[in-house]
């Protein structure tokens, strides 16, 4: 028999830790942050968490015997990460390193040049793990645990599903995953074996399920252009750093106007470690004639970022004030101290190509952030696709994938994901801490 304990990721967005138990073996399918959590006790930087232990008193982290980096003997024989985003991968800088980590050759190069840009401490630190690859096609063994990852679309290359094949049947995991992205086919691909693989259980992701906006990133680009053509001062972009569609959707837009893409120092570092991934199809951030870099103003700059600095084009806040009319500067809320510096004229934009708010905080920061753009009279335009699946997609996915129970994963509605395909599949909702039996 096998049981899979939820120790993160149901009832919540992100903090996935799903770990599967089998009869002689177990993996943690995911090891995210989750930043509810965290954020509900903790906020950088006066009261950051010190270690571990803390975090597991709070609850903030699954209480497993040698699971951290003080730990003995390899609790368990591996975590499997789906994608590098935090709320999937973070907590594996605290993992005891006799654990080895599975993750696509795609998601080990995010997370190394990730880890490099982002303050050191001990949750963001990967020495000493014992990483290994995979890539779809592959089949890896777990003692009576067999692992089968295949690619999906979402917003951060490199992205998986899993399929897990156990002595109960198999068991389909989504990651996280969406069927409108600019290679859906991906997604397919996870459907069609996920559904050949008649799953007793299916986990699933349904973080659209309330706010459902069917934006493909083809309509992001039209829209995104269309502001751009009709704007004759600076234009502002945020989106993700490691959102590489999205970033080569706003170099399409910035070449197509005339106009030069200025991206940050640690999307540049980024760009140039994924640049050996020719599947990736990314500008030369070293060549590019539409890509500089954006310097911003400091005393003295990291190692990398000297590293980056010498290696490309580079622009300051003085060369982007004369040609406003000739950029599209990547920036997120942290970066209007720079914008400071440059003064926009007036006619400018602020396009805001990342999630909305959906949390209080979240909220807080976006007020202040508005503050920022009425100060300096740029009007915002909110043009997004999500990485996520939306509500018909998921529906379709269900009824492709035809699993006998489906947890809701992912989502703070679980109730709502029970009654918008209880059609499809008996639908269990799972609480943190609790144990399934598959
Ligand atoms: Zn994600």
């Amino acid at each position: 028999m096998v049981q899979i304990d939820l120790h993160g990721g149901v009832g919540e967005i992100g903090g996935n830790k799903f770990l599967v138990i089998g009869d002689v073996s177990k993996i943690l399918l995911d090891f995210g942050m989750s930043l509810g959590l965290r954020g509900q006790y903790f906020s950088e930087p006066f009261l950051a968490p010190r270690d571990q232990h803390g975090m597991i008193t709070l609850g903030i982290l699954p209480d497993i015997p040698d699971l951290y980096r003080d730990g003995a003997d390899a609790p368990l024989d591996g975590v499997v990460l789906s994608h590098a985003h935090i709320d999937h991968a973070m907590c594996i800088s605290l993992l005891n390193r006799k654990i080895p980590v599975y993750c696509g050759e795609t998601t080990l190069t995010i997370l190394r040049a990730l880890s490099e840009v982002r303050q050191k401490g001990f949750e963001n630190d990967l020495d000493g793990i014992d990483f290994k690859t995979f890539r779809t096609g592959d089949k890896i063994d777990f003692g009576k645990i067999q692992l089968e990852p295949v690619h999906v679309d979402h917003s951060i290359p490199g992205s998986y599903g899993f399929v897990v094949h156990s002595s109960s049947g198999s068991i389909a995991y989504s990651g996280d995953f969406r069927a409108h992205g600019s290679k859906s086919s991906l997604t397919q691909d996870f459907v069609a074996v996920a559904g050949k693989s008649q799953p007793q259980l299916f986990m699933c992701e349904g973080t659209n399920l309330v706010r459902g906006d069917l934006r493909t990133e083809q309509e992001v680009l039209e829209k995104s252009d269309h502001v751009v053509k009709k704007t004759r001062g600076l234009v502002l972009a945020n989106f993700s750093t490691a959102d590489i569609d999205r970033l080569r959707t706003f170099h399409e837009i910035a070449k197509s106007n005339d106009r030069i893409l200025a991206v940050s120092m640690k999307q540049a570092y980024l760009l140039r470690a994924l640049a050996t991934d020719k599947n990736l199809e990314i500008p030369d951030v070293r060549s590019d004639p539409h890509i500089v870099v954006y310097q911003r103003s400091k005393k003295t700059y990291y190692h990398w970022e000297k590293d980056i600095l010498a290696a490309t084009k580079v622009k300051t806040s003085k060369d982007i004030r004369e040609t406003q009319d000739k950029t599209i500067l990547a920036s997120t809320s942290y970066d209007m101290n720079e914008v400071l510096d440059i003064k926009p004229g007036p006619g400018g934009a602020f396009i805001n190509s990342s999630s909305e708010p959906f949390n209080e905080e979240m909220e807080i920061d976006h007020s202040r952030f508005i503050n920022w753009l009425d100060h300096f009279g740029l009007p915002m335009y909110q043009i997004h696709s999500s990485g996520h699946m939306m509500p018909t997609e998921l529906r379709e996915t269900i009824a492709s994938v035809r699993p006998k129970r489906l947890i809701p994963i992912h989502t703070e509605q679980p109730e709502l994901y029970r009654l918008f395909i209880n059609d499809l599949a008996k639908v269990e909702l799972g609480t943190l801490g609790s144990t399934i039996e598959v």
